[in-house]
């Protein structure tokens, strides 16, 4: 099966700015940023889109609510916040793994 993007970020096959990371999450800097503050927060496991998660992928998903707070506590600037999922191609989905957009900065998102 072909990698992803984010998988060969992860596999550091691709350079990124990494902004943290634990087991099962990484979180990176957008390249092509939307607001003062934006990353990207990716589960390592490759699961596409929401669509696709199973049973046992939903500890993800709060493993990815809990760095949300962790960079909104731990970020300068970020208190507050948007999260944005693009959920399928018709959504806006560019990388076919699932990500949540962290936006914050100065009241500009
Ligand atoms: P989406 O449209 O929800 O799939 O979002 C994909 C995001 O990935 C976009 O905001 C892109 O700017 C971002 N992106 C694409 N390539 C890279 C890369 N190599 N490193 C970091 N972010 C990227």
């Amino acid at each position: 099966m072909t990698k992803t993007l984010f998988s060969k970020i992860i596999d550091r096959e691709i350079d990124s700015n990494i902004i943290a990371e634990s087991d099962d999450i990484i979180v990176i800097e957008d390249i092509n940023p939307k607001a003062p503050i934006h990353y990207l927060i990716i589960p390592k496991k490759e699961i596409e889109k929401v669509q696709d998660l199973e049973e046992g992928d939903f500890s993800y998903i709060e493993k990815m609510f809990k760095m949300a707070q962790y960079l909104s506590e731990n970020v300068e600037g970020a208190g507050d916040f948007r999260l944005a999922i693009n959920s399928g191609a018709d959504a806006g989905q560019e990388i076919p793994h699932l990500h949540m957009h962290f936006l914050a900065g100065n009241g500009e998102v």
